[in-house]
């Protein structure tokens, strides 16, 4: 077991300072008990990170740095957290909940994130335009300026790595607000911005409450961008301050995301799929696989492989779980666990069976059983709300129409799934399915090279991919007409 620091600052314009609205206790998930403070910042400090990163960005020592010296300085803030993987990781684990494998994974897909971009910072050419004889024009990529970021607690580190590593790539200032059920791992996103020679106020890490910090900072009139990761409900919120400000913004939201399973699939490998699919992070994924469409003619079959995968599954703290395999560890917070455990008893209600799991683990801690649910209609909110917890919807369909009716049913569109060994069908259906990203016979296929984003309720814009960096810079045109000579 690691040593946990009892207390926490945030870092702002370089320094490590409490919070205007005091400290929030921390939890650990797996056992409901108070794991260590964070300090908790107020409208007040967020304009004081807000100024500094635009002291940065005014004063262009970011954007003055040769493209390929900021990429390296980017690299090396992922290198330097791999470096650190074997503190950072269980810390995670601890304050999230998730096993330490699942953590280990996520903080080397963090890395991979600063690699990725900090490698494309030489990359981002303007264009040069021909207007004929006695003019030059060219095009700049230039930042924003302030880059505000809000992210979720459920892979706090892997999202807010994106969110940096294109920010500081694209020469933007960065102010990251953290999510307060999980904000400790985040600090050593400071850590390393501090032992690469990141500029002070050039990233900043903020944790407070969404509705004061979160909300003041998205509404910030020197904040120039906004990239949000989170419910549909603050993505509202967080749209409308922007609008206010005339800033851009990124949405990340929701999703109900449903695999098609055509009477010709692989069941062992799409059983493989549902491990990762719904259980992984204990369901708590945006892109989870929340519902299986199937054809009827291999519901039993498939039915009676994932319930029995859901009860292979072993559940516990996530702390001990540390090598990759069939392991789950506690949700985010009881609330959060006892929401799932109540959609799930409403679906009950509506007239679906549970065929695995169902239930709170009878132990202390946020533990929910790897949950199966059938005999789900289209319409049932099981199968239209987000649950963010360990249970997948089974529903049947007849033809392919049904299928992909059904898969396009919600108000969501982030990820979809076909799977069957037919070509034809799959790249039919991956032009019907609505959703940002199409995964055709492996869930989670891609990686950070990948765009991703949604459709619909699930947002707007693209993270993640080649793509997200156009988020961060605006386009300025030079025309220049040149004289006699010409
Ligand atoms: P949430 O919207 O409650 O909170 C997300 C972040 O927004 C937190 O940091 C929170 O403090 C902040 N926030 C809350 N109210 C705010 C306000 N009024 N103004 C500004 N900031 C505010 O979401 P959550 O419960 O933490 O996360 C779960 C949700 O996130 C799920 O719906 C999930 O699908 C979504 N999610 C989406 C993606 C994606 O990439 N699409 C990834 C992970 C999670």
């Amino acid at each position: 077991m690691i040593e946990v620091k009892p207390y926490w600052q945030n870092y702002v314009d370089g320094h490590w300072v409490d919070g205007g609205d005091g400290r929030i206790s921390v939890l650990n998930p797996a056992e409901s008990a108070v794991l260590a403070e964070q300090a908790l910042a107020d409208a007040a400090d967020i304009d004081r990170a807000v100024s500094a990163a635009k002291r940065v960005h005014q004063s262009g020592v970011l954007f003055a740095l040769r493209p390929v010296e900021r990429g390296r300085m980017v690299r090396a803030m992922g290198q330097y957290l791999l470096e650190h993987i074997d503190e950072i990781a269980p810390l995670l684990s601890l304050e999230q909940g998730k096993t330490l494998w699942e953590a280990r994974g996520e903080v080397t897909n963090s890395a991979r994130y600063f690699e990725y971009y900090g490698s494309q910072a030489d990359t981002l050419e303007g264009s040069s335009i021909p207007l004929g004889a006695g003019y030059f024009d060219f095009t700049v990529n230039e930042p924003y300026g302030v880059s505000a970021q809000i992210v979720p607690w459920n892979f706090p580190m892997e999202i807010a790595s994106r969110g940096i590593a294109c920010g500081l790539t694209t020469a933007n200032a960065v102010i990251l607000k953290t999510p307060e059920l999980a904000p400790l791992s985040s600090s050593w996103f400071a850590r390393a911005a501090e032992a690469v020679g990141v500029p002070a106020g050039a990233l900043n890490i903020v944790c407070g409450y969404g509705a004061s910090a979160g909300a003041a900072l998205s509404a910030h009139v020197d904040v120039n961008q906004i990239v949000f990761t989170g419910s549909v409900r603050t993505g509202m919120a967080i749209a409308a301050a922007a609008a206010n400000n005339v800033v851009p913004c990124v949405l990340e939201l929701g999703g109900k995301s449903a695999a098609v399973v055509h009477e010709d699939a692989d069941l062992d490998a799409f059983q493989r799929d549902v491990r990762m699919g719904i259980y992984l992070n204990s369901g708590q994924v945006c892109s989870a696989m929340s519902r299986i469409v199937v054809h009827r003619s291999r519901h039993d079959e498939l039915v009676e492989r994932v319930t029995a995968l859901a009860a292979s599954i072993d559940v516990g703290p996530g702390i001990e779980r540390k090598d990759f395999g069939a392991s789950m560890g506690a949700m985010i917070s009881e609330p959060q666990r006892d929401r799932a455990a109540e959609m799930v008893s409403a679906a009950v209600g509506d007239g679906a069976t549970v065929a695995a799991g169902g239930r709170k683990l009878n132990r202390p801690g946020a533990f929910m059983e790897p949950t199966v649910i059938t005999n789900v209609t289209p319409d049932m909110a099981i199968a239209q709300d987000e649950v963010f917890g360990p249970v997948v919807s089974v529903m049947p369909f007849d033809n392919e129409a049904d299928a992909i009716r059904i898969a396009n049913g919600t108000d969501y569109g982030l990820v979809a799934g076909v799977f069957t060994r037919d070509l034809d069908r799959a790249t039919a259906a991956a032009r019907q399915l609505r959703a940002g990203q199409v995964f055709v016979n492996e869930w989670f296929a891609g990686g950070v090279e990948t765009p991703f984003g949604g459709f619909g309720k699930s947002g707007y814009g693209r993270e993640k991919g080649r793509e997200a960096l156009w988020n961060y810079v605006q386009t300025k045109n030079v025309a220049i007409k040149l004289g006699a000579r010409s």
